[in-house]
C-alpha cells in the first residue's frame, strides 16, 4: 500500500493544485491532501480550514483514492499519522525551487523515511497561485478557469461577507 501526502494551504484551491492532485492520484494507492491551518501565512487565510477542506473535497469527489484532512503539526509527523511515505509537491517557476528545495532537505533531515517528490506545473498554471487568485477576485477581475467553478462561488460570497 503506497500512500502519499499532498500538503498545502489551499487558500483557496486553484486549478493548479487540482492538476497536481489529479496527476499524483493514479501513481499511488491512496493520496491524502493535507490542509495546513497556516494562521500566519500572508496575514492569515481568507477561508477557514474547514471551508478549505470542503472546497477540496468537492473538487476531488471524482477521485476515489483521494481524501482531505486538516493538519497543524510538523509535516513529517502528519505524514506518519496518516501512514504516508511520500510527500507530493507541485513545482511552478524557478521561484518555487529554492523554498521547496530547502523544505525537502529539512524534512529529509527530520525523517529520511519520508521522501519528497515533485510534479512540474503545466505551463498554463505555471504562474497561478492562491494569492494571485485572491488579488484578482478582490479587484473584481474574473478568475474563471483559474479555480474550479464552486470555488468562484465561494470566493464571491467570502469577499461580499468581508466587505
Ligand atoms: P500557494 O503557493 O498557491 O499559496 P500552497 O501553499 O497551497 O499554494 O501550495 C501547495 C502546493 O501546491 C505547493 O507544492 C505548491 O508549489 C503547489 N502549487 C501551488 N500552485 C500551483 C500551480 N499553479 N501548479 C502546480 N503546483 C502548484
Amino acid at each position: 500500500m503506497r500512500r502519499g501526502l499532498c500538503p498545502g494551504t489551499f487558500d483557496p484551491m486553484t486549478s493548479g493544485h487540482l492538476d497536481i492532485i489529479e496527476r499524483a492520484a493514479p501513481l499511488l494507492d491512496e493520496l491524502v491532501v493535507g490542509v495546513a491551518f497556516s494562521p500566519d501565512k500572508g496575514g492569515g487565510p481568507l477561508f477557514t480550514v474547514d471551508e478549505r477542506v470542503e472546497l477540496i473535497t468537492e473538487a476531488t469527489s471524482h477521485l476515489s483514492n483521494v481524501s482531505v484532512r486538516p493538519f497543524d503539526n510538523l509535516l513529517v509527523d502528519f505524514a506518519h499519522e496518516v501512514g504516508a511515505t511520500v510527500i507530493i509537491k507541485g513545482l511552478r517557476a524557478v521561484t518555487d525551487f529554492e523554498r521547496e528545495f530547502q523544505m525537502a532537505q529539512l524534512n529529509y533531515r527530520l525523517d529520511s523515511r519520508v521522501e519528497t517528490m515533485f510534479i512540474m506545473a503545466i505551463p498554463e498554471y505555471m504562474y497561478l497561485s492562491s494569492s494571485a487568485v485572491k488579488e484578482i477576485a478582490l479587484h473584481g477581475g474574473s478568475v474563471q478557469g483559474l479555480v474550479p467553478a464552486h470555488v468562484i462561488e465561494a470566493l464571491t460570497d467570502k469577499l461580499k461577507e468581508s466587505r
